[in-house]
């Protein structure tokens, strides 16, 4: 019955899109950009035990960065370096999604690309002015996989 249930799961990849299987924006562990590496800083992130952390600026719906936390290991947490001079030192392209992505189309680009997370964002044409870009939260390679491995 296990490999029943991973074939179904394949089978959905084709009909669930990212927007299914995401972590929303409200439960993402992010940084600011304008943070400075001090001690305290530092261990919250290495508390959190992501690998791949956002970053926002001003509001968490503005991501504008990734920190990979492997991008810490040279950082002296007395040296109170500014979150900004790592993040423009790597340089991590920022993988961006729409919600209605597939997640066929999404493992393939996970496959494909260097990074696996992606940030997700929608078009909100709901209030009156203007339709814009949200974010809605952030998908990685680990949710797809979930979708095709777990047992209902
Ligand atoms: P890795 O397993 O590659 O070390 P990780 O444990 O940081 O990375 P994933 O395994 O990619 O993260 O994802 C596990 C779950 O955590 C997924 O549901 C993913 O959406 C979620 N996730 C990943 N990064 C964050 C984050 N910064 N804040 C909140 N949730 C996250
Ligand atoms: P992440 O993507 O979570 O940052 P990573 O890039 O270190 O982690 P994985 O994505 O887990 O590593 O693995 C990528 C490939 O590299 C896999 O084929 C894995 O077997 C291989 N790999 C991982 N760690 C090592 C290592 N220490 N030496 C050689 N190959 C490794």
């Amino acid at each position: 019955k296990e490999e029943l249930n991973i074939i179904q799961g394949a089978l959905e990849l084709r009909t669930k899109t990212v927007e299914d299987v995401l972590t929303p924006l409200s439960d993402c562990y992010m940084v600011s950009s304008d943070a400075t590496l001090d001690f305290c800083t530092m261990s919250d992130v290495m508390q959190s035990g992501f690998t791949r952390i956002p970053v926002f600026e001003n509001e968490r719906s503005n991501i504008v960065d990734i920190l990979f936390v492997k991008d810490l290991a040279f950082v002296d947490p007395d040296d109170c370096t500014p979150l900004k001079t790592i993040t423009q030192f790597y340089k991590h392209p920022m993988h961006c999604v729409f919600n209605d992505t597939k997640l066929d189309v999404m493992l393939e680009e996970f496959k494909r690309g260097k990074s696996h997370l992606a940030v997700v964002q929608r078009v909100n044409s709901e209030g009156e002015g203007d339709p814009f870009y949200e974010v809605m939260g952030i998908v990685t390679l680990e949710d797809v996989i979930e979708e095709i491995i777990k047992s209902e």
